[in-house]
């Protein structure tokens, strides 16, 4: 038995397997594996000002410089490069009546409750943040979440909280637990919404204890962060499934991103498998115009011709809406290709899927 090797007390002190590979997570350049071909002293630029952090079960997934799933993952020297982006182009910071909340929108909030990932995503739009001091160890840090669980309790206006961060299933089951028991306790909040990207860089967080954790929350939704079709493995199907068979809607927020998924075959294929692994895809974000993440952007018309694309040869269950975010706070807005050719005041003049112009009754 492999019990009978443990130490006496050892059993205590273990980690599950997901702090493991927290734990076990490479943050230099100079770890990743040997074969690949990097520049370290350049790279580790780019980390001294943007950090680092690939769980071991997303680096096994990468096979070689040119992987769309290296692209999201290792630092690139571009970062450092990018002269024309802000730090914070939505204006987070002044919409944030307390440090771990963000309230732009009247009747729902975001609420940051770790600044901890799986991954550190290098096209990540709080790429200002993730990493830096941990919300969840520490005085200083359990004190924001404390304003920010008061906040909410005191703006009743306020029907949905957004756990997001950083990842908000870096935190222990018992610590989420406890805050998420502290909101089902404000009446006026109705919905509870958790942003995590662990169910494609680390599904092994998702166990049996978490679900039954999260069971008790309902109604809750997941939304979480898929790019690629290789990012869906078994593991990752598992996870959504254990998810999913606990009554827990599943969406996805992808961004598109230059050179990862900026053609029409790959994302299609990325939404058709999102469904079958019961994902709903929810957003197709346009990259926000953040400072270090300049040459993931594509053109927006790209973004156009993907949804033109997938219009009709996809099952409309997979489609997105495609959505920018306007800088300064202004909030999200969705973004449809240009269906209405003409207007009269009988009819309209549209072009449907296969780029045929079709007349319209009013
Ligand atoms: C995106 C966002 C939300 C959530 O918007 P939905 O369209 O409901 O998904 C809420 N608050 C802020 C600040 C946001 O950026
Ligand atoms: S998991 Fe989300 S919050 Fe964390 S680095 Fe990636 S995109 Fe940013």
């Amino acid at each position: 038995m492999e019990n009978s090797k443990l130490k006496p007390n050892q059993t205590h002190t273990e980690k599950s397997p997901w702090q493991n590979q927290v734990g076990q997570a490479i943050t230099s350049p100079a770890q990743l594996p040997k074969g690949f071909n990097v520049d370290i002293k350049a790279l580790t630029k780019v980390t001294r000002q943007y950090p680092m952090l690939i769980s071991p079960y997303y680096l096994s997934l990468i096979e070689n410089e040119q992987d769309p799933l290296w692209k999201q993952a290792v630092p690139d020297v571009r970062e450092l490069e990018d002269e024309q982006n802000m730090e914070d182009p939505l204006a987070e910071e002044p919409q944030s009546p307390v440090p771990a909340v963000i309230h732009r929108y009247p009747g729902r909030v975001i609420f940051l409750v770790s600044n901890r990932c799986a991954m550190y995503c290098r096209h990540c739009m709080r790429k200002r943040k993730v990493g830096e001091e941990d919300l969840h160890f520490g005085k200083k840090s359990s004190k924001k979440i404390e304003e920010g669980l008061q906040y909410i309790q005191s703006n009743t206006a306020v029907n949905e909280v957004i756990l997001s961060g950083g990842d908000p299933l870096l935190l222990g089951t018992e610590q989420l637990d406890r805050i998420l028991s502290t909101l089902k306790t404000f009446d006026h909040v109705r919905i509870i919404r958790i942003h995590t990207r662990t169910l494609c860089t680390l599904p092994c967080r998702i166990t049996d204890n978490l679900v039954m954790m999260l069971k008790k929350y309902q109604p809750l939704y997941i939304n979480t962060h898929f790019n690629h079709p290789r990012e869906i493995t078994p593991e990752s199907t598992k996870a959504c499934e254990k998810l999913a068979n606990a009554g827990i809607s599943l969406g996805c927020q992808t961004v598109l991103l230059k050179g990862v998924n900026d053609d029409a075959d790959i994302m299609g294929e990325l939404m058709t498998r999102l469904l079958e692994i019961r994902v709903k895809p929810y957003y197709l974000h346009h990259p926000d115009p953040v400072a270090g993440t300049a040459h993931f952007r594509p053109d927006i018309n790209v973004g156009f011709d993907i949804m033109k694309h997938m219009r009709g040869r996809l099952s409309g269950m997979c489609i997105p809406q495609y959505m920018i975010d306007l800088p300064g706070g202004e909030g999200k807005v969705p973004m449809l290709p240009d269906y209405v050719k003409s207007r009269s005041p009988k009819t309209i003049q549209v072009e449907n899927y296969q780029g045929k112009i079709c007349n319209y009754p009013l």
